[in-house]
């Protein structure tokens, strides 16, 4: 068995990138600058935010933070977008999802220019994403892609078993999976909620992308010998012992599956740096289309 680390995939891909930067600001050219909104205070989001912000920061990238009250208006919101949209010196915008409730995602997402769409999630990335075009790939799915290539995994011919069809995650990983590339180049199964004989599915799959937010529902039964899992979960579980007063799970019982797999990500350090490392590689190419 053999760990994919994502520490280590994400940090090779940040040293590369802090060298392009370097060579950027030696040419006196501009260096890529991600803007980043965070709409209310929740935790998990505060993080996420907090890590792409830092991580901007050490490989050399401008980054801006804009911070707005949970009960600001839909209308504000986007006209805070659209300003950023019109911004020459802005490369990437991302909005922090969940959004509270009053206001539509969709409608957020489609006022984003799809040339700094560094999420990926416009209907115009999704587009060509779909029809192998180049373009911004969701970070979570590009981030494992990338973690595939680098350990040289081969996914050609392969049953994939995708659980979790969100548009973020697995409806996106689901077309990776199945393009004809590589990685790539699998028979793919995406499965939710209303999935019939899950278990059985998982049985038969060569490769297993738990991406469902349920911690641990992948077990040692559902795992068939030698298959590769990838687990994107993250889920903040009660832990008293904890100082934090919580521990990170992901969607697969890791000491259990782990035996039986040929690769498996961990929870921490798996999925979660690599989407940082991808978000940024989208970043820099916004910039470099421009450049
Ligand atoms: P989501 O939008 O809540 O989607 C969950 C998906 O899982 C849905 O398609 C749902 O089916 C399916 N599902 C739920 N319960 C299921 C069950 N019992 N059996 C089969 N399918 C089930 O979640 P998401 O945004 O994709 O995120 C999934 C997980 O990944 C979360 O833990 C999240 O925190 C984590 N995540 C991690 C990263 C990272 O960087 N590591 C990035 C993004 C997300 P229906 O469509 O039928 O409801």
């Amino acid at each position: 068995m053999q760990i994919l680390d994502g520490n280590l995939v994400s940090q090779a891909t940040k040293d590369e990138l802090k060298i392009k930067v370097a060579q950027l600001v030696m040419e006196g050219k501009k260096v890529p600058h991600l803007a980043a909104i965070l709409v209310g205070t929740n935790g998990a989001s505060e993080t996420y935010v907090g890590s792409k912000v830092r991580t901007c920061e050490e490989i050399g990238f401008k980054s801006t933070l804009i911070r707005l009250e949970e009960t600001i208006s839909e209308y504000k919101l986007l006209t805070a977008i659209e300003e950023l949209n019109t911004d020459p010196d802005v490369d990437g915008i991302l909005v922090q999802l969940p959004l509270p409730k009053h206001i539509s995602d969709e409608r957020v997402i489609n006022t984003i220019d799809p040339t700094k769409d560094v999420d990926g999630f416009h209907p115009v990335s999704v587009g060509k994403m779909v029809q192998s075009l180049p373009t911004f790939v969701p970070a979570t799915p590009h981030g494992i892609m990338l973690m595939l290539e680098h350990y040289k995994v081969e996914t050609k011919g392969k049953h994939a078993v995708v659980i979790g069809r969100s548009n973020i995650v697995g409806r996106p990983m689901s077309i990776l999976l199945s393009a004809n590339s590589n990685p790539g180049n699998c028979t793919v199964t995406l499965c939710h909620s209303q999935t019939k004989n899950l278990k059985e599915i998982c049985r038969g799959a060569d490769i297993i992308v738990a991406a469902l937010g349920r911690p641990e529902f992948v077990t040692a039964d559902m795992v068939k010998e030698g298959a590769i899992v990838i687990d994107v979960g993250i889920t903040r579980v009660d832990d008293p012992s904890k100082k934090r007063g919580y521990s990170l799970k992901g969607d697969v019982k890791f000491d259990e599956v782990s035996v039986r797999s040929s690769f498996i990500t961990p929870v921490p350090g798996g999925v979660g740096p690599m989407t940082i490392a991808a978000l940024m590689m989208n970043t820099y190419k916004a910039c470099m289309a421009k450049n």
